[in-house]
């Protein structure tokens, strides 16, 4: 018998994390649960320590410490709080994989710090690859870590690799649903709410990356991410809208032939893939049935409409730390749309205006990816604040 893989889960409270606790708690003679995390929900936290018995859980946020620790005093977890505990916390050698599902320029350190530990990390934490996938893919290479996609469309391209990995790609085809707003004007967008947003038409997921899905920055911030896991350059890159979300992505090989995997929609399915990879196990998904969907269609993105999409691309194009400062002008644009401060349009106007500001550093060390995203930071904010 194979023995259980060891598993930490940071960010076990968000749509992926208690998605990937459903996927954990169907398969115990597989996994073996060793870690949870969370920043502010201790709630839950609580709740996931009773049923779930991990070793050890962090809270991030210091002030929820006290509850946690005696919540969970009689039943022998250890529980330790605050942003070093989220990295240290992956230094176990009862630990084999690190699910990285917490949201943002936070899985940076945590991340680094599990491929420093030669923990194998099924990311879904994109940012992390955003912001530093320069220093990130070099590092596990150096560790000999390997990064399982939990992302749908990167998932579907490591799918379709499967035993094609002496086979150089020649592009691959990122699909987008579009989102809520697939098909408005810049006129009719300036006017979306935040209601209207936060409703994606085919995924219920955070908050942060459902704006993103409905700005096409989710989109962008998958192209930089798929460069950085495939290897890839910003022209072997494409980006096709496909409303019904059947077809999570395609490979395109140098014979011409194309692979695409397929399914209904369910982020059950990427997460399980990254902690069962080689293996399939058995699952009572709802099936695909060709006759719910009589036709699959594809558009091209309207990258005028909706610019972060170009941004991306922009970024990729600079080098060196410019997604940093993208993906950090992004998380406070995206945080004061939710606050109502600025509007929907206004998330790629701080952007762009921000990339062009920020000073650019190549061949970046990770402090100077700390120095670049909180310069962002601040560009976004004044921006902001007027
Ligand atoms: P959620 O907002 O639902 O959950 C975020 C998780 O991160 C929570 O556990 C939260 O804890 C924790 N967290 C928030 N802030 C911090 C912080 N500063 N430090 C440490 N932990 C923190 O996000 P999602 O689950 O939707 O997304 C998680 C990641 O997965 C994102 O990077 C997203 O892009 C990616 N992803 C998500 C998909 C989805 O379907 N949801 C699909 C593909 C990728 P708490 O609850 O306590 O605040």
């Amino acid at each position: 018998m194979t023995p259980k893989k060891g598993i930490a889960l940071l960010g076990s409270t968000g749509s992926i994390g208690t998605q990937a606790l459903q996927v954990i708690e169907a398969f115990p003679e597989q996994f073996d649960l060793q870690v949870l995390t969370a920043y502010k929900n201790a709630d839950l936290l609580i709740e996931q320590a009773k049923k779930y018995s991990p070793n050890t859980v962090v809270i991030g946020d210091e002030s929820e410490f006290e509850r946690v620790k005696n919540e969970l005093w009689d039943d022998e977890i250890h529980v330790y709080c605050g942003e070093r505990a989220l990295e240290q916390v992956v230094d176990s050698s009862e630990i084999d994989i690190v699910l990285t599902a917490m949201v943002g320029y936070a899985g940076l350190k945590p991340t680094l710090a599990a491929i420093r530990a030669k923990k194998n990390i099924a990311l879904a934490n994109k940012e992390t690859l955003v912001v530093a996938g320069e220093l990130i893919t070099k590092e596990a290479l150096q560790n000999g870590v390997n990064i399982y996609p939990v992302d749908s469309e990167h998932s579907a391209i490591f799918q379709c690799l499967t035993g094609e990995f002496q086979n150089p790609i020649e592009k691959i085809y990122l699909t987008a649903s579009g989102g809520p707003f697939r098909g408005f004007t810049s006129e009719q967008l300036s006017k979306v709410t935040k209601e209207q947003a936060l409703n994606h038409p085919c995924w219920e997921m955070g908050a942060k990356i459902t704006v993103d899905s409905a700005s096409m920055m989710n989109k962008g911030l998958e192209v930089i991410e798929a460069k950085w896991l495939f290897n890839l350059k910003p022209e072997q890159i494409d980006v096709i809208v496909h409303p019904q979300s059947i077809v999570h992505s395609l490979v395109q090989f140098e014979d011409g032939s194309m692979k695409a995997q397929m399914g209904v929609p369910n982020m059950k399915l990427p997460i399980q893939y990254a902690l069962t990879f080689p293996k399939r196990l058995k699952t009572d998904f709802p099936r695909f049935n060709f006759m719910d969907y009589p036709n699959l269609t594809f558009e091209k993105p309207d990258l005028k409409t909706f610019g972060n999409l170009q941004l991306a691309y922009d970024a990729l194009e600079a080098g060196g730390t410019m997604a940093c400062a993208l993906n950090a002008a992004n998380e406070v644009a995206v945080d004061a749309f939710l606050n109502d401060k600025i509007h929907f349009t206004d998330i790629a106007r701080i952007n762009e205006k921000t990339m062009n500001q920020v000073q650019v550093l190549f061949s970046p060390t990770l402090e100077d990816y700390i120095a670049v995203d909180k310069e962002a930071r601040k560009v976004a904010e004044s921006l902001i604040n007027g």
